[in-house]
């Protein structure tokens, strides 16, 4: 099973490398046949042939079912007509990776703000605020004079039924809660839209409860009653801060893993960016490219009706908790003694050790 990685900007070498530790000795455990591909995207590709992303690794993409994306410093990116294309628009564009799923659980043994969360946000992921992907020609920001910005901002019909029912899905599976957080109360016609859709959706799900939040309100609900939150689906600028939001509470950013997934594509991705200010310390927390993972092996393993994998998947999970849970081998973002490297070392071991 080809398994591409793209180690991306900032921390991504670092925290890829330790994720392919883990799943070098998840592939020995369950004997899965990974072959792992690198290849070069972001500043250093630019560097040596430039452009942050290359056709031919596009290319690669659309042939392989399981890639694996590191965080992007798109901040620091040429503009895109020099050849700095965003990697995250590319993909979520190109292959139509409309679902952003985004988990964030506390652990065991992990200091966290919430006490007991246990929630997935699910976020749309083409269209929404989104200047470099809401349109077919041109850029949704424009400035008619040096003093005026106009940002524009798309929501389809069929971008936020998609979306929904994807969140109604995965409840579905889980505690049959899903929450929808909107501000249709100033944004009447845009999230009127998407909530309309929502709704409709909801009738094919009587066994699942929607629940409607405004954002401010649900900004401040997820600090007050983490708990209470099951699946929490958003528009994609809502949806990008709120996982943060809940990402930290669960612990860190460091914590946040996420797929972006399509009907017949998914790309693991942390929800993190490329944190520059650590990058190249062995400071940075490899957690959530890791669960991105295995989220990315869930998804596989689903589609394939591959039980071996899911088992794989779930062993890899249980060896993060596992590695989480003992003071001596957590991370330094939560007063741990481990670097990212060493991080990656515990979690294969953990992997090669724990009963399946
Ligand atoms: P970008 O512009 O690529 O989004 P950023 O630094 O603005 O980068 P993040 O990368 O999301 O945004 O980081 C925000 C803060 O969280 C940074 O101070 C960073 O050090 C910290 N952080 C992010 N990811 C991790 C991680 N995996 N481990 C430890 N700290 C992290």
């Amino acid at each position: 099973m080809k398994l591409l990685i793209l180690p991306g900007d900032g921390i991504g070498p670092e925290i890829t490398d330790a994720t392919c530790r883990a799943l070098q000795a998840l592939d020995r455990r369950f004997d899965i046949g990974f072959d792992m591909q690198t290849r070069e995207i972001g500043l250093a590709a630019y560097k040596s042939g430039g452009e942050t992303m290359p056709e031919s690794v596009m290319q690669e993409i659309a042939e392989t079912e399981a890639t694996i994306l590191g965080p992007t410093d798109t901040y620091n990116y040429p503009a895109e007509a020099k050849g700095g294309t965003r990697p995250s628009k590319a993909v979520r564009t190109t292959f139509d990776l409309y679902a952003n799923i985004r988990p964030s659980r506390t652990r065991p043994g992990v200091p966290a703000m919430a006490k007991d969360m246990d929630l997935v946000v699910v976020r749309e992921n083409t269209e929404g605020f989104y200047a470099d992907r809401n349109m077919f020609l041109g850029d949704a920001e424009i400035m008619p004079t040096e003093d005026v910005a106009i940002s524009l901002r798309k929501v389809t019909a069929k971008g936020s039924s998609r979306i929904a029912r994807q969140a109604f899905e995965v409840a579905r599976a889980r505690r049959k809660k899903v929450t929808v957080v909107h501000k249709a109360n100033v944004l009447k016609v845009g999230d009127g839209l998407f909530l309309r859709e929502t709704r409709k959706v909801a009738e094919d799900y009587p066994d699942v409860e929607l629940e409607e939040v405004i954002v401010d309100a649900m900004a401040a609900l997820l600090i007050r009653k983490p708990e209470s939150f099951d699946v929490v689906l958003t528009t994609n600028m809502f949806g990008d801060i709120l996982s943060d939001e809940a990402a930290e509470l669960s612990g860190g950013l460091g914590f946040g893993p996420s797929i972006n997934a399509g009907d017949d594509h998914a790309i693991a991705q942390a929800a993190h960016g490329s944190a520059p200010d650590i990058a190249g310390q062995d400071l940075a927390n490899p957690t959530a490219l890791m669960l991105s993972s295995v989220m990315l092996l869930e998804w596989i393993a689903r589609r394939h009706g591959n039980n071996g994998l899911a088992t794989a998947a779930a062993h890899m999970d249980r060896a993060v908790d596992a590695a989480l849970a003992k003071p001596e081998t957590q991370t330094k973002d939560v007063g741990g003694p481990l670097g990212t490297e060493a991080f990656g070392e515990a979690v294969a071991q953990a992997i090669t050790e724990l009963d399946v």
